[in-house]
């Protein structure tokens, strides 16, 4: 079919908007990521009957279907060559007593802000903040500073209405029929290949379905592989009457990171790091032979952490906050230290983000520095971390000059190794998107990467949503280069 007879005939078949402009198809073509992939066609569905309507058309033209939310995905999950279907109409919002069931099109800015008047809060929290979809959020299954205490998107759904790559609707765990399905893929699996660590959004989460009440988890963290999420039932938690942030300063990442494994048995709602590209963007007058700080918040049993937590603490104490004013003000400078680092880097010394997201088991935390040194070394870059420590999982930017396309490849190829090795997930919350894939059989092995390609043929025969994602090992070094 030609590319104007796709555009015309779907204009025919739904109510909500088909358009091809060159500017649109230019604004889809990229999201936070460093690739580019021009769409055919862009739809912006009004109701779910177009979404479903689409599915068909294009499973019977065998057209490829990337589903978009806010655009803000680092890993080019949301970029594809075939129709793209916008779901920001989807933006509904209807409050229960512990869940809110929602439009996948709505932002984390407007549940924020509808729960809040609540006051319940739906855990995950990228550091993007307000700006992403709750349908890239699950579909990535992204997490956040409060993930150590309270899960990833995926512990914090109860049910997903969705459209398979057949069109047809269905909602899970409801649907026991596909939810037996699924439960026999998750028992296919070899679970000792699966990383041993607190969050994951690499390849099919199969390990996390143990009964029929888990199958609508396989959906959180497909990117879009397995269906197009309409709406979905979010778990909500209370917002803490009380938090308290301590902020400690450690003279090497070894020294915080062995400290985490303490720490963490204290039962923080997050444990953060930052190095020292960070601390120069704060006003106060660190030690001279600070590297690097730990974020520590608790937001229960404050009294008695109070008075034990230097105990348990091997760095020094330089902040013991209490106010909510004076608590945002210093999460802020954790969640700019992507900019932060972005501002430390000189144009011709930035290089892609292709190993920003490993995680690994805490007590393994020390090691990934070393693995970093090594790489630093080896490669002569330097870089700049900042994360999510309590939870293993590390943000890594390189710094040197350009680095040729072979280079990243053994940068990626030596790092990825050794975090799988230590037990390790290759991505904690990014995704795998064009980024990434290539390495999923790699992550678990030839027989669980059998499992994915009929989990994947199961939802999506004719492979039309998002191809080129989880199960695919074609290269992403190569589109690198116009970066
Ligand atoms: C500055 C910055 C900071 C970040 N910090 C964090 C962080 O702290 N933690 C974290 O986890 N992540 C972080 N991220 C990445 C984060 O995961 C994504 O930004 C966000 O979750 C994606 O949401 P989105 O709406 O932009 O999705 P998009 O980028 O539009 O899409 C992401 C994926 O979701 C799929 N998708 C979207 N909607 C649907 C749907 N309805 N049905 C099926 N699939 C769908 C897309 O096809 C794509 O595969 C950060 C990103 C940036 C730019």
């Amino acid at each position: 079919m030609k590319v104007i007879e796709i555009r015309q005939s779907l204009q025919k078949l739904i109510l909500g908007e088909v358009l091809w402009d060159d500017e649109i198809l230019k604004f889809y073509s990229v999201d936070a990521s460093m690739y580019q992939i021009f769409p055919k066609v862009v739809v912006i569905p009004k109701i779910e009957k177009d979404v479903i309507s689409v599915i068909k058309f294009a499973n019977k033209n065998k057209i490829s279907v990337t589903a978009r939310g806010a655009g803000t995905g680092l890993v080019g999950s949301a970029l594809n060559d075939g129709i793209i279907i916008d779901m920001k109409n989807f933006d509904s919002i209807k409050i229960q007593k512990n869940y809110v069931k929602i439009g996948v099109g709505i932002t984390k800015g407007s549940l924020d802000k509808e729960l809040k008047t609540k006051r319940k809060f739906f855990p995950p929290n990228p550091s993007i903040g307000p700006y992403c979809s709750l349908g890239g959020i699950i579909a990535n299954n992204a997490s956040g500073s409060r993930t150590l205490k309270y899960g990833s998107a995926i512990d914090n759904v109860k049910e997903i209405t969705f459209v398979d790559g057949r069109g047809e609707k269905n909602i899970l765990p409801n649907n026991q029929k596909i939810g037996k399905r699924i439960i026999q893929f998750a028992k296919k699996i070899d679970i000792n290949q699966f990383p041993r660590v607190s969050k994951n959004s690499c390849g099919y989460r199969l390990d996390s379905i143990k009964s029929l009440r888990d199958t609508h988890k396989i959906l959180v963290g497909a990117e879009g592989t397995l269906g197009i999420i309409l709406s979905v039932k979010l778990s909500l938690r209370e917002v803490p009457f009380k938090r308290i942030l301590f902020v400690v300063e450690y003279p090497s990442v070894t020294s915080a990171a062995k400290n985490c494994i303490k720490i963490k048995n204290s039962g923080p709602s997050a444990l953060e790091f930052v190095d020292r590209s960070t601390l120069r963007n704060i006003d106060f007058k660190f030690g001279k032979s600070t590297e690097c700080l730990l974020f520590v918040e608790y937001d229960s049993n404050i009294k008695e952490i109070q008075t034990r937590f230097k105990n348990f603490i091997s760095g020094k104490i330089i902040k013991k906050l209490t106010t909510e004013k004076e608590i945002e003000k210093w999460w802020k400078y954790r969640d700019l230290a992507l900019s932060y680092s972005m501002k430390e880097i000189k144009e011709e010394e930035r290089n892609p983000h292709i190993i920003e997201d490993a995680t690994v088991p805490l007590e393994k935390l020390g090691k990934l520095f070393l693995i970093i040194d090594k790489i630093n070394k080896e490669f002569q870059t330097k870089t700049v971390m900042y994360g999510h420590a309590g939870n293993g999982n590390i943000h890594v930017r390189i710094i040197s000059n350009r680095q040729k396309i072979k280079t990243l490849e053994k940068i990626s190829k030596t790092y990825f190794d050794q975090i799988i090795e230590l037990g390790g997930t290759i991505t904690g919350e990014h995704g795998d998107g064009i980024a990434r894939s290539e390495f999923i059989k790699k992550q678990y092995g030839n027989k669980n990467y059998r499992v994915f390609k009929e989990l994947k043929q199961f939802f999506d025969p004719n492979k039309i949503l998002n191809p080129g994602k989880i199960t695919s090992s074609k290269t992403s070094f190569k589109r690198l280069e116009r970066f």
